[in-house]
């Protein structure tokens, strides 16, 4: 069973093997998580999304997948990158959100990483109520098979940790 832990910090601080990205489809950067980590994590980066993106994904990274590329300078072995669903009163995306977690295990898997550490996928630019991007993470996590030992979920401010923390309590 793969332990589940959420905590206040900077994902880019985070000693895992892998740390996920909040990406846009383009690959290329952007704000938010993915500013923060091409920032601190360097050119080498952006330098394997570009390539991915040439060999690969011209029509950009579709929403709820994932890849991955090292990770520069920062502690963590690799970056996950996966594109969140922009959020949507009208259509119910939560499935491209699950997938996005699902998906970043799976890569996860591949890479042979045992401890992980995310964002909360889609609760910045991408508009998702952050309640509700917390809750469809942690059941995301708990129910996906994988061989991963630790998730970390990763948030950036007291309030969400703090509810994330009822949630993992129940
Ligand atoms: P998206 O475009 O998927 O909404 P964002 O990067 O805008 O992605 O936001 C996703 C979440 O990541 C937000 O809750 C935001 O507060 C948080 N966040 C931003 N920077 C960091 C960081 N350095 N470490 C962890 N979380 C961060």
């Amino acid at each position: 069973m793969m332990q589940i832990d959420a905590i206040r910090g900077d994902i880019t601080e985070q000693q895992v093997d892998a740390i996920v990205n909040a990406a846009n489809s383009s690959l290329l950067g952007g704000g938010g998580v993915d500013g923060a980590i091409h920032r601190r994590g360097g050119p080498e980066i952006l330098a394997e999304c570009r390539a991915l993106r040439d060999s690969h994904y011209g029509k950009g990274l579709p929403t709820g997948q994932a890849v991955a590329t090292t990770a520069g300078r920062l502690p963590a072995r690799w970056v996950i990158h996966t594109v969140g669903p922009v959020y949507s009163t009208g259509t119910d995306r939560s499935p491209l959100l699950r997938d996005c977690y699902r998906n970043s295990l799976r890569v996860a898997d591949e890479l042979g990483a045992a401890t992980v550490a995310f964002p909360l996928v889609s609760a910045g630019v991408y508009g998702w109520p952050a309640e509700d991007a917390i809750r469809q993470a942690l059941n995301t996590l708990r129910d996906t098979e994988t061989a991963v030992e630790r998730a970390t979920l990763v948030l950036f401010d007291e309030p969400k940790r703090a509810l994330a923390q009822q949630l993992l309590a129940r």
